[in-house]
């Protein structure tokens, strides 16, 4: 049976680069970039005053002026005023453009105003370039802003904007389609027998694609039937780039997921992973390069296959660059008692020095889901029988 990382590195194979699509920025709210953002001009732009004050030039003051007359005032997007003589001053505002013939801004603070003048406090420091930030002192024009890949959050965002970029060439979305399978499963609000399950994971699923800015989503549920599921998947295919199926691919005798997907073309590239939970997981390919990733349906095991495979095969697939693993000590010591790789759920949580620590919160099986509650993922642990110690640092995959 294959590794978790041998796993891995299959679908990584198999993955096709989502094609780029041009979207105003404002709807690119946590997607990636797949252009350079460049400084469209100099920041500032402009030799910019940074206090409200007045501008003058430095060397009147050096040379012993305290008194000014105000000659104009300048405010934030008003063209630059010109000093007229070194005995006069301009009143600036915060933001403006510092006025042609100055070299100093004296802040309000160090200013007595009279009328018409302006004198300046002892203590105001009177170097030149004092309180103004120079053109150009963040980034030069045509200087890399923001490189592709990148995922846009603010910043980046705030960013492109200051760039002057209306829009931005961000991976397309891929189309996913939810699927959950099984006879027993009930949706929320319906009225359910004792005998049946409410239909909880596909509402996990979607939260997680939501929570990375996945929209291009559909969902359905197909009953344990198979020339349902060969007739609804083949349907999914046409119109879907990725399918995230749950449940149906264990051993039993209604698990009949993989023979419908191989009926209607999906080439098997794995089935079964030596892990626990999720050991059932599928995953196939179609020569349109469509992916298929059949996840078992005990619902720790398809929220645990869907972040240690799928998100981070969805984030390669939409030109991200890869995250540096997240790594965490556990904070007690853990057995593992079975030859497979070990998903542990855990709370992750700081130490008074801001460490943070893994605190184990196993679960009663891979279908008590209702101890996940407040976990922030899981740490993946290798094989044993072992005992891993408290502090033994290992990979955390987030929900
Ligand atoms: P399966 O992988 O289809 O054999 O399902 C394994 C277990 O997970 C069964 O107890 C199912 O009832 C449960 N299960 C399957 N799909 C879901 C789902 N979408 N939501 C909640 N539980 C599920
Ligand atoms: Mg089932």
């Amino acid at each position: 049976m294959l590794t978790p990382s041998e796993a891995e590195a299959l679908i990584a194979g198999r993955l096709v680069c989502l094609p780029i699509e041009s979207l105003p920025l404002a709807q690119c709210v946590g997607a990636v970039l797949r252009e350079n953002v460049y400084a469209e001009r100099d920041a500032p732009p402009f030799d910019r005053v940074a206090m409200d004050g007045i501008a003058c030039a430095s060397g009147a003051l050096r040379a012993g002026r305290r008194e000014f007359r105000v000659q104009g005032m300048q405010a934030a997007g008003d063209p630059p005023l010109s000093l007229a003589a070194t005995t006069q001053c301009i009143e600036v505002m915060t933001g403006a453009m510092l006025p042609a013939g100055c070299d100093l801004v004296v802040p309000v603070e160090r200013l007595t105003m009279g009328h018409g003048s302006a004198r300046v406090d002892a203590g105001a420091r009177v170097d030149p370039w004092t309180h103004v930030h120079r053109r150009g002192s963040d980034s030069r024009e045509g200087a890399l802003l923001v490189a592709a890949g990148a995922r846009l959050e603010a910043p980046e965002i705030a960013i492109a904007a200051s760039a002057g970029m209306a829009r931005v060439r961000v991976s397309g979305q891929p189309r996913i389609a939810v699927i959950s399978t099984g006879n027993e499963l009930i949706e929320p609000g319906e009225p359910i027998e004792p005998y049946q399950v409410r239909r909880s994971n596909a509402y996990g699923v979607i939260a997680a694609l939501r929570a990375r800015a996945f929209q291009r989503v559909v969902d359905d549920h197909l009953p344990d039937d198979a020339a349902t599921l060969g007739e609804r998947l083949g349907f999914h295919l046409d119109t879907q780039d990725v399918l995230i199926l749950s449940g149906g691919v264990s051993m039993g005798r209604l698990d009949l997921v993989p023979q419908a997907l191989a009926q209607i073309g999906v080439e098997q590239v794995f089935h079964r992973i030596a892990q626990r939970p999720g050991k059932p997981m599928w995953f196939g390919t179609t020569h349109a390069g469509r992916v298929v990733f059949a996840l078992p349906g005990n619902p720790v095991s398809t929220l645990v296959c869907l972040a240690r495979y799928v998100l981070p095969a969805l984030s390669a697939a939409m030109g991200s660059l890869p995250c540096v693993p997240e790594r965490v000590p556990l904070a007690a010591d853990v057995d593992v008692d079975t030859e497979l790789a070990t998903f542990l759920p855990v709370h992750v949580a700081p130490d008074d020095s801001g460490r943070a620590w893994a605190h184990p919160r196993p679960t009663n099986g891979s279908g008590d889901f209702t101890s996940l509650a407040g976990t922030h993922g899981f740490v993946e642990l290798s094989g044993g029988p072992r005992n891993f110690a408290r502090g033994h640092v290992t990979q955390l995959f987030r929900w």
